[in-house]
């Protein structure tokens, strides 16, 4: 059985990086599973989701200034409506879902790993969808 929970996250600039690791263990702990995978899941084109460190913030700003060097502002033919396809191509780089293994009911994640809202055509109001698959019962060898 599979269940869903769903995240908000208002970013509050442009850009930025928001730590909801936090959320994304209550999401997991919220849907009950206790041993399985979780998919964290961004249903935007202009953000993405990352596992980054988060004990040293510059981690956080540096990511943002060379994500800005390798896709300047001004990139794209100028045709695209909203003017923001740098933040397309930002978000196609760093990519719209994780993958982390739950054991006892929370994520294992290595011990400088967080789990990153990554905003990229802030400010907005954003989802995060937490969608947890228990491991299947283990076969019986036969008889
Ligand atoms: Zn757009």
């Amino acid at each position: 059985m599979a269940v869903h929970e769903t995240i908000d996250v208002r970013s509050t600039t442009r850009e930025e990086l928001i730590d909801i690791t936090r959320l994304v263990r209550d999401a997991i702990r919220s849907t009950g599973v206790t041993s399985g995978l979780a998919v964290v899941f961004v249903p935007h084109t202009t953000a993405a989701i990352a596992l980054q460190e988060n004990s040293d913030p510059s981690v956080k700003s540096d990511m943002l200034s060379h994500l800005r060097a390798l896709v300047p502002r001004d990139v794209g033919s100028g045709r695209h409506a909203d003017d923001n396809v740098d933040a397309h191509i930002k978000a196609a780089i760093v990519g719209q879902s994780l993958t982390v293994v739950v054991d006892g009911g929370k994520p294992v994640l290595g011990q400088w790993q967080a789990v990153f809202f990554c905003e990229f055509d802030g400010p907005r109001q954003r989802r995060v969808l937490v969608r947890a698959v228990a491991d299947a019962a283990p076969r019986r060898a036969a008889p």
